[in-house]
């Protein structure tokens, strides 16, 4: 049985590939990160070399090797110090041109493909091009922009759009064993994302993180242009997390707008939902949707390279007060 939540669609033509012996040589996971591009994959490298009838049947020697990591035919190439490396492929390059130690096929697993570097991509191309017998590999990416046309036109693309919440909040109550109002709570956070709601419910300071973040913006709503410019400092000092905290941002001012708008949807941030309806109180519809652009904009700029301590400042002085 696959282990997936969600994504029927993309099991089932995988299923039927199997069935037909019509594999791919390459595939390319697209979808947000922690929706469940390597559960999938790693799901379909157990139903390639299952031994069992109802593949992947999880239990057999096969599949349980690969649960644990230790297949010798299955392997995750991920990066290592933000980057997967030249290094990295050509040790792979070598292993393919060997035939599978025990298993039907010889699965490959590249996570974040948007972190390879340019050399190690153009390396990756030639397996692309000539694909030996019995191999097959898997690439997720959660941005196809960043990566070479000619990768993306050489694998079978599949798109992982979020499983919705009600599914990832029943997963997280039958499967996790959650209580229902927590797992209504990371369902809704995660946007679908279930590897993040399960990482969210194990480690404490995730939460924890996000009352901090909240709670420094809301109380920088109240506050003057030069405690503003100081924050945009300290955060353009730590841009890895930036990202995160942008997209708490955004999820918080479409839950104003939500509100402002009279919705029927349900906000995200369920648990602050008096805060909301309370801060949304001071706003109007059309302060609310500017800086909702402002934030979009912001994001746009720090993907494509601009200034991070410019585009915060900016950002952080059309926080409308309210
Ligand atoms: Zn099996």
């Amino acid at each position: 049985m696959w282990q997936v939540v969600g994504h029927q669609w993309t099991v089932k033509l995988l299923e039927r590939s199997l069935a037909n012996g019509r594999t791919a040589h390459a595939y390319l996971l697209l979808g947000l990160p922690q929706v469940g591009k390597t559960t999938l994959a790693l799901n379909f490298a157990q139903a390639l070399n299952c031994l069992d009838e109802e593949k992947p049947c999880g239990q057999c020697r096969s599949c349980l090797k690969i649960a644990h990591g230790n297949h010798p035919d299955v392997r995750v190439i991920e990066a290592v110090n933000g980057t997967i490396k030249i290094d990295q492929i050509r040790a792979m390059q070598r292993e393919v041109a060997l035939s599978p130690h025990e298993g039907r096929w010889k699965v490959y697993i590249i996570r974040q493909m948007e972190r390879a570097t340019t050399e190690a991509a153009n390396c990756l191309l030639k397996t692309l091009e000539e694909p030996p017998a019995q191999v097959i590999l898997i690439l997720t990416a959660s941005d196809m922009d960043q990566l070479l046309p000619t990768i993306i036109s050489r694998c079978q693309v599949l798109n992982l759009r979020p499983p919705s919440m009600l599914l990832v909040q029943k997963a997280l109550e039958e499967r996790w064993e959650i209580d229902p109002e927590r797992a209504r709570l990371l369902a809704r956070l995660s946007g679908g994302r279930l590897g993040w709601a399960v990482r969210a419910s194990e480690d404490e300071a995730i939460l924890r993180k996000r009352e901090r973040r909240l709670g420094e913006m809301i109380e920088l709503v109240g506050q003057r242009r030069v405690e503003r410019l100081r924050y945009a400092q300290h955060l353009s000092k730590s841009p890895d997390g930036l990202r995160e905290l942008l997209d708490l941002w955004l999820s918080w001012w479409r839950d104003l707008l939500l509100i402002k708008g009279d919705s029927s949807t349900e906000v995200t941030n369920v648990d602050r939902e008096a805060t909301l309806r309370s801060q949304a109180r001071g706003y109007s519809l059309i302060q609310v949707w500017d800086f909702i652009e402002a934030l979009r904009t912001a994001v746009w700029q720090l993907e494509h390279n601009a200034n991070t301590r410019l585009t915060l400042e900016v950002l952080m002085l059309s926080l409308p007060s309210p």
